[in-house]
């Protein structure tokens, strides 16, 4: 049979609680004594078999998909409905009232079977982890099964009874927590919540409920045979036969399709409170009663309750952090993490002495595509040109929804020359192939592409994204589905491009001497220390700046250096030596001639001064000595000390640090040493890197020339 054309005002589950319902009336109406024993019996059995019957009639009917929770917990009613049977005809038939007897049995073995059909229920409903449930969950099983313990299983283990009788018992209320935790975590979680839902609910708590008062009257002496509690169990049957019969009980298996968790809801939270302040409160009302019987099962619950609240609180944060940095449509970053990311990526840029690239990816004439195909498929289409600009992302890059139609690329490590291709493989990855909307609907999009490096376009944020934008905007005049790299903005007169040229240049001669003096780095090293240096010694980020730059460029004036004076394993003579000594000299004539560049000229020239005046080539002293000057001296020393030169095997750190304080004070600033050993001791200062591949300076050579 289709189950798809049954009319959805099926409503045989609401004629069958009435009837059921009006049987209880009746179950009432009959004398509770001799005569009516037997009338009494046969309508509760009648009551709790037609709701096997109906749990039947339900799944057959309805059939669920898959069959097997459903099948679970309706064989759980056909055999609690058994256990009723046998109870009943035990006591009032063959008077036999032995504790525990056959029916119990049953009554035992119809939990394991709900408790499993519960659980695949719950496994389809949320097949990933759903930790805010499973820890709400948690938090009500914690204090449902600290009152449990503390006024049901407690009192009953400590009653002086038999064995098999204390066991079977204690498994009543145990089995019946184990339960009312399933179905606890089966409210808490996500899925839809339909009728059938609600009555399933109702079933499970109502069942928990009368066990509990049941064994509660039991514990006091005050239960009677007959008395309310029957309505309770009743009832709870039957809301379990309308679950089965409901047309939506198919939707209790449907999968979850809430997947972010965006916080609890008033009503739960007020739930999750009372849960959790159960704990102090029953400690409150034992200390005042002077029984201090429960307390070790109090606090471990306290430790429980505290345990979860914490790793729900915890999960909240980390949900609403995920939440504010991803865009909801693609799962791309926000435009918001994209800005805040830039200046973090620009200062390790900056650190490394390396280079960063962005790229703006705008859709070419999306407006025409929502137009034609309806907004829905301009979403789509927007979902697969992220997963597309994603794909060609290595790991370590950010790709970011930037606007509408608008996306931001952040690339570390990417140098000027790999700009243009970058640029034209997210161009052609978007456009290589149509993006299929429906099963008979391909849109083929383009997309134009504009880029910008750091530091060559600008050291700012925002002028690399400026810089990116117009190179966007140009491809767009230019006919879109192009990739345009970006210009730095024409500085007046043309001055501040020559300048950045001509420091790049200089950059470029401090790697041709480094190369020729080793296999290491030498002023890239020198350079990340002695910013950090001024750092620590908190000059501020000018000298900071102008350190690092110093330290970059101190060696420049080596370029005249002959090599194989450079490189002498031996002693220098005279004459060599003379040659040496001028380098400082000319590495500041190198650097005068760039624009503004009289600070660094000076710290270059002076950064082989000592402090106590017998440095060269001016004999400066202490003070007179600028500070970028003196740390790049201990800077430098270090690295000499740490590398293999031609003359010297490299020192072990322990030996370089005792030198650096024998030096303090005579050659070095004692601040500066004080500073730099603070790093060291820090790790920050790091070995020194192998001088990078070939083809990598090649590339780098070809752009800075
Ligand atoms: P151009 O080639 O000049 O970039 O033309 P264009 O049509 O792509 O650019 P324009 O800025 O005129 O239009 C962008 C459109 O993107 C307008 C807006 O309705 C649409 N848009 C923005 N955000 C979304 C979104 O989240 N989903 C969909 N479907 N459309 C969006
Ligand atoms: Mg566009
Ligand atoms: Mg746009």
């Amino acid at each position: 049979m289709d189950v798809s054309s049954r009319p959805a005002g099926d409503r045989r589950w609401l004629v069958y609680l009435l009837i059921g319902l009006a049987f209880v009336g009746v179950y009432y109406l009959i004398p509770n004594d001799d005569t009516g024993r037997i009338a009494r019996f046969v309508v509760y059995c009648l009551i709790t078999s037609s709701a096997a019957v109906a749990a039947l009639y339900g799944v057959r009917r309805n059939r669920p998909r898959p069959l097997r929770p459903w099948t679970l917990i309706a064989l759980g009613q056909v055999v609690y409905a058994v256990a009723d049977i046998c109870f009943y005809v035990a006591h009032y038939v063959l008077r036999d009232h032995s504790y525990p007897n056959v029916a119990d049995i049953f009554y035992l073995g119809h939990y394991p079977l709900v408790v499993a059909g519960l659980l695949l229920l719950i496994r389809m409903r949320s097949p990933g982890r759903d930790m805010p449930g499973v820890l709400d969950a948690a938090v009500l099983s914690v204090s449902a099964g600290m009152m449990s313990w503390l006024y049901l299983i407690g009192p009953r283990a400590r009653l002086d009874s038999p064995l098999l009788v204390k066991a079977a018992s204690l498994a009543y209320p145990m089995m019946d927590l184990a339960m009312l935790a399933v179905a606890i975590r089966l409210i808490m979680g996500g899925g839809r919540r339909p009728a059938a839902f609600t009555l399933l609910s109702t079933n499970l708590l109502a069942l928990f409920a009368a066990d509990s008062l049941y064994v509660l009257q039991q514990l006091d002496g005050s239960y009677a045979a007959g008395n309310y509690l029957d309505a309770i169990w009743l009832t709870s049957n039957l809301a379990l036969g309308a679950a089965a019969l409901h047309p939506t009980m198919r939707q209790l298996g449907e999968r979850s399709t809430q997947d972010a968790d965006t916080g609890p809801s008033l009503a739960r939270m007020a739930v999750l409170s009372a849960a959790a302040l159960l704990a102090p409160v029953l400690l409150l009302v034992q200390s005042a009663h002077g029984d201090m019987t429960g307390v070790p099962v109090i606090a471990v619950a306290c430790a429980l309750l505290f345990g979860l609240t914490i790793a729900r609180l915890a999960g909240l944060v980390s949900a609403q952090r995920r939440l504010a940095i991803t865009d909801v449509l693609t799962g791309l970053y926000t435009r918001r993490f994209f800005e805040a990311h830039l200046p973090i990526e620009i200062a390790r840029a900056k650190r490394a002495d390396g280079h960063l690239a962005v790229f703006i990816v705008d859709v070419d004439h999306f407006k025409s595509i929502n137009d034609r195909y309806g907004h829905p498929a301009g979403d789509h289409v927007l979902v697969e040109i992220a997963n597309r600009l994603r794909a060609c992302a290595r790991a370590g890059d950010v790709v970011a929804r930037y606007g509408g139609e608008e996306f931001a690329l952040l690339f570390p490590d990417t140098s000027p020359t790999e700009l243009p291709g970058i640029a034209e493989r997210l161009r052609h990855c978007v456009a290589s192939s149509p993006i299929t909307v429906s099963a008979d609907t391909w849109i083929a999009v383009t997309v134009s592409v504009g880029t910008a490096c750091f530091p060559l376009h600008g050291e700012q944020p925002s002028e690399l994204v400026a810089v990116a934008d117009r190179a966007l905007y140009a491809a767009k005049a230019q006919g879109r589905d192009r990739i345009v790299v970006g210009r730095a903005p024409e500085p007046p007169a043309g001055r501040m491009a020559d300048h950045a040229a001509m420091v790049d240049y200089l950059r470029h001669v401090a790697d041709e001497v480094d190369g020729k003096l080793a296999g290491q780095e030498h002023s890239r090293a020198i350079s990340r220390w002695a910013r950090e240096v001024a750092e620590v010694m908190k000059l501020g980020p000018e000298a900071a700046h102008q350190a690092g730059l110093g330290g970059r460029l101190h060696d420049i004036g080596k370029i005249v250096v002959p090599p194989e004076v450079l490189t002498k394993p031996g002693r220098l003579d005279e004459a060599e030596w003379e040659l040496m000594r001028q380098h400082p000299d000319h590495g500041y004539r190198l650097a005068a001639m760039v624009p503004d560049f009289e600070v660094i000229a000076d710290i270059i020239r002076q950064h082989h001064e000592r402090y106590d005046g017998s440095g060269y080539p001016q004999g400066l002293s202490g003070t007179d000595i600028r500070i970028e000057a003196r740390i790049i001296a201990v800077c430098d020393a270090w690295a000499a000390m740490c590398s293999d030169r031609p003359y010297q095997r490299a020192l072990l750190a322990r030996q370089a640090i005792q030198e650096l304080r024998l030096g303090s004070g005579t050659q070095f600033d004692p601040d500066v040493v004080a500073a730099f050993l603070k790093l060291q001791r820090r790790g920050a200062v790091g070995t020194l890197r192998p001088i990078r591949p070939a083809t990598e300076e090649a590339q780098d050579r070809s752009y800075r020339t």
